[in-house]
């Protein structure tokens, strides 16, 4: 691997279930320092950070609002719960001596500063790791199309997804032997193949704006930083 970013700055999407671990809800603190370290790593490099932290793994809106729950109501819980994790990786990126903000798209000003363009930037600037909560903001939306938003406002160079497998395939690789990875897919392929990526809200954003993704597998450690030294893994999807 080169130990030269082929990156300056890169915004990260982390789903809530990958601070989950093995124990299936809320936040593994284990786990939680192992991705902080990686992200340690990937700030030592020179990158500038930006991250998006999902919430599944405490609270999904969709679900509550299959069981009866008002749509609107139910995803501002899951902003929320955006918030706890992203409160939850500051404290572990801090212990590592890492600098972080939190910036809240629903202002909370004891918690994160509010969401503002510029200070994000700045923050990136000066080499703090910014983490975005609370989403877009907006219910009916996702943390995907948080991140695909974010990267675009702070000018990052590639979106980067983190997920459990290796990245993109044409079938579910835990379900199917024979399931083929992609190298490389447009975001039309995505969209009209209806591949696990990213929602078609992201998708189509990045895609309006050639903003490239790459999916890779996060649970190996030291991917992060293989992936921002431009080591071929997972899959690209790109123009
Ligand atoms: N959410 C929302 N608007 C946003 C981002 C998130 O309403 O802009 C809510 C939505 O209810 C979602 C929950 O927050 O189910 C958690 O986000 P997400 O499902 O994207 O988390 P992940 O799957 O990445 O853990």
């Amino acid at each position: 691997m080169s130990d030269t970013a082929k990156f300056k700055r890169i915004t990260l999407k982390l789903s809530g279930e990958a601070l989950q671990g093995k124990q299936g809800f809320g936040i593994d603190p284990e786990v939680l320092g192992t991705i902080a370290q990686q992200l340690a790593e990937v700030v030592y490099l020179g990158v500038e950070v930006a991250l998006v932290i999902g919430g599944g793994n405490i609270f999904r809106g969709l679900k509550a609002s299959a069981k009866g729950m008002d749509r609107t109501s139910a995803d501002y819980m899951g902003m929320l719960a955006t918030v706890m994790n992203a409160v939850a990786m500051q404290d572990a990126l801090e212990r590592l001596g890492v600098v972080t903000r939190v910036l809240s798209a629903i202002e909370m000003k004891e918690i994160a500063e509010p969401y503002i363009r510029r200070r994000a930037s700045r923050h990136l600037e000066k080499g703090r790791v910014v983490i975005f909560a609370a989403g877009t903001g907006n219910p009916y939306f996702t943390t995907d199309t948080a991140a695909a938003l974010r990267a675009m406002e702070v000018n990052s160079e590639v979106l980067l997804k983190a997920t459990k497998v290796d990245g993109v395939y044409d079938k579910d690789p835990m379900k199917f032997d024979d399931a083929v990875r992609f190298e490389r897919l447009s975001y039309l392929e995505v969209l009209s193949r209806s591949l696990h990526v990213m929602d078609a809200t992201a998708i189509s954003l990045c895609r309006e704006n050639d903003l490239p993704i790459v999916v890779f597998d996060m649970l190996s450690p030291g991917n992060i930083c293989r992936v921002v030294c431009g080591d071929p893994l997972g899959t690209l999807v790109a123009p």
